[in-house]
């Protein structure tokens, strides 16, 4: 069985230090416990185009990448790892691949600091749900629930949803919500 697993917000902490570049351009202060919604769209001192800079000046940083910090246990990132080497996982994510430097490998060399033997990473500015069907993936996971609704509903995978504050609340009748990814051991076939 195929598992995909987004990384932002699922493996990578990138909400905390994206926040902090939003608090210090915009000069306006964001509770993390309060971000209900992952596109930061009800705070008044945020303009759309503001969270664009913000993303830009990420996606150009690959040090901003490098320092993400693991949201996993140890014993997850184990569990994680089995499944890299069985070629039983992949990663499936929106960050944007740049010119300058390669998103690629500071993402792999990222998931291979924290014990993931052999990465696997598709970079997409698509729906995920087509590279899902296309790759036969079984077991979906994502912290973003617009990622959730579209490949539960239009691929055959089982999606499951990490419990964040951002996505709350949201529900779907083929989307499970989870507290950690050691819920992932109940699924794997
Ligand atoms: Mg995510």
């Amino acid at each position: 069985m195929k598992v995909a697993l987004d990384i932002d917000g699922v493996v990578a902490d990138f909400v905390s230090p994206f926040v902090q570049i939003l608090e210090a351009r915009s000069g306006g202060a964001i509770d993390l416990e309060s971000v209900t919604d992952p596109n930061f769209t009800n705070y008044p001192f945020l303009s759309s185009e503001l969270i664009k800079q913000c993303v830009m000046e990420v996606s150009d940083d690959p040090q901003f990448w490098r320092g993400l910090a693991p949201l996993p246990s140890l014993v997850e990132w184990q569990c994680l790892d089995l499944l890299s080497r069985a070629e039983r996982l992949i990663f499936v994510t929106h960050r944007y691949e740049r010119d300058h430097y390669s998103i690629h490998d500071v993402t792999c060399e990222w998931l291979r600091e924290h014990g993931v033997s052999k990465p696997v990473v598709y970079f997409t500015q698509s729906a995920k749900s087509a590279l899902v069907d296309k790759l036969g993936v079984k077991l979906f996971v994502d912290d973003r629930h617009e990622n959730c609704q579209d490949v539960a509903e239009n691929t055959e995978a089982t999606v499951l949803m990490p419990h964040r504050s951002y996505n709350q609340s949201f529900e779907h009748p083929r989307v499970t919500r989870i507290q950690d990814l050691h819920a992932l051991t109940t699924y794997l076939g």
